[in-house]
């Protein structure tokens, strides 16, 4: 039965995993346990079920193009091998292009499906079973949340602040306040604000989201738990957490295991834990500081001064002193932590072992960095080797390389004449490049034919 209405009847998720993840009668959306495939309403983490008790979370991947921890590994998508110039089966990557007729701010993926903020609204405009788009034009979506004659992403938040994934909805951070609109395909609601103050930052993951905001002129921090209802979001104002806590301007957020990290103007290291609103800074403010990743343990830090790129082997613990590899010349561009693999990109790529510190690699880029991935190779792949998928700016083009670490072997993916990329999505069975005109959805020949997608 499902959770929600009480009504409807629905195969368990292990028999049906690509089912819709929504209640039809109510607009909300279900989760599922990955050891019993029970269905359970947004909010819920462990199986109720006393003899199952497994770990519960979305069917779909959930993908605003950067997960929350920081790592950059893609999600669930593996490099494919016959994207490999030298395998005998070489075929290229099938790309297929939406243009929007308006200016498209962010996009992601969620609950099996594209949504993409455009102008001042979301909307989906889906992707056909041969790659092909399904809306025409933004204007003519058939489905669209409306969010608010102020629905312009927020100036001051950076582009991984702009939209966060809680539940079944979205929260984005408009010009003057977050809005937080609800997903569910079979109807189009209005945006609802959260009436925080204007967006600084903001990060969602595993049933907690944290934001920080500016209210009445000073900085405020919230958090706030997914419950079954998208409606009912309460926020909390974190008391303690003041201004010497505030994010610095542009800055990313992380959150695992429901604790946020920051650092500070200053540049320090805080961390929120969600359910106790306990805040603390974790290190002794330092101007070069940098977020890194959050590991099992904890978060990383990354610093970026006169002397080079280092980065922090270890996670932050108070009372412990990390250790640190050097990580190359920066300015610091970006860093990924994979198994057993650190891909640090500064003036150019450097990939080290996670553990020792040791380089293992690297290699360049092409233009100006916008974005990256660590993927995985395919489970029968010939080399057992990750890629580090690079989106960059070169020149009017934009261009999509995967780098080999270990050599510096580079295959082209895909290049966009005359296209400005802001962002990648790698989520599912295809990957996303995001366009300020457009969306271009890139996969593999054979997963193409697999039908089994709602996107
Ligand atoms: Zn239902
Ligand atoms: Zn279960």
């Amino acid at each position: 039965m499902c959770p929600v209405c009480f009504e409807e009847r629905r195969l368990t998720s292990g028999y049906t995993p690509y089912a819709s993840p929504w209640c039809d009668k109510r607009g909300e959306l279900l989760i599922a346990c990955e050891r019993c495939g029970r269905w359970l309403p947004s909010g819920v983490t462990t199986c109720p079920d006393p003899g199952c008790r497994g770990h519960v979370h979305e069917t779909w991947p959930a993908n605003t193009g950067r997960a929350p921890d920081g790592a950059g590994r893609t999600d669930g998508w593996r490099w494919p091998s016959e994207w490999d110039r030298q395998n005998p089966a070489y075929k290229a990557p099938n790309a297929a292009t939406w243009a929007s007729d308006l200016p498209v701010n962010a996009a992601f993926v969620a609950h099996g499906r594209l949504y993409v903020w455009v102008g001042t609204a979301l909307i989906a405009p889906g992707v056909g079973p041969a790659g092909a788009p399904t809306v025409a034009s933004a204007n003519a979506a058939p489905w669209k949340c409306w969010l608010g004659f102020d629905g312009l992403p927020s100036q001051s938040v950076g582009a991984d602040s702009r939209v966060a994934l809680f539940g079944g909805g979205a929260i984005l951070a408009v010009e003057n306040d977050f809005v937080i609109g609800a997903l569910y395909p079979g109807r189009a609601d209005e945006a609802l604000k959260l009436q925080l103050g204007a967006p600084v930052a903001q990060v969602a993951s595993d049933g907690w989201w944290a934001g920080w905001a500016m209210k009445s002129g000073l900085p405020a921090l919230y958090s706030a738990h997914v419950n079954a209802q998208w409606r009912n979001t309460a926020c909390r104002q974190i008391v303690g957490a003041g201004t010497a806590a505030a994010p610095r301007s542009g800055t990313r957020m992380l959150l695992k295991q429901g604790s946020a990290y920051w650092i500070s103007e200053e540049g320090s290291l805080w961390r929120l834990e969600c359910e106790t609103g306990v805040c603390v800074p974790l290190t002794e403010p330092a101007p070069d500081t940098r977020i890194g990743w959050c590991g099992a343990e904890g978060a990383h830090i990354v610093k970026d001064g006169g002397e080079g790129i280092r980065i922090g082997l270890d996670p932050v613990r108070i009372g412990f002193v990390a250790r640190e590899a050097p990580g190359g010349n920066g300015p610091l561009k970006d860093v990924f932590a994979g198994k057993g693999l650190l891909a640090v990109v500064g003036e150019q790529v450097m990939t080290l072992d996670s553990g020792t510190g040791y380089v293992l690699g690297g290699g360049k880029y092409l233009g100006q960095w916008v974005a990256g991935a660590l993927a995985e190779p395919e489970m029968d792949a010939p080399d057992r080797e990750p890629r580090l998928l690079m989106l960059t700016q070169d020149n009017e083009d934009g261009n999509l390389t995967a780098l080999r670490p270990s050599s510096g072997g580079e295959e082209a993916v895909w290049r966009g004449p005359g296209v400005q990329v802001t962002g990648l999505i790698v989520a599912g069975r295809r990957m996303y490049v995001v366009h300020n005109s457009g969306v271009t959805s890139i996969r593999s020949a054979h997963s193409a034919s697999a039908g089994e997608e709602q996107l």
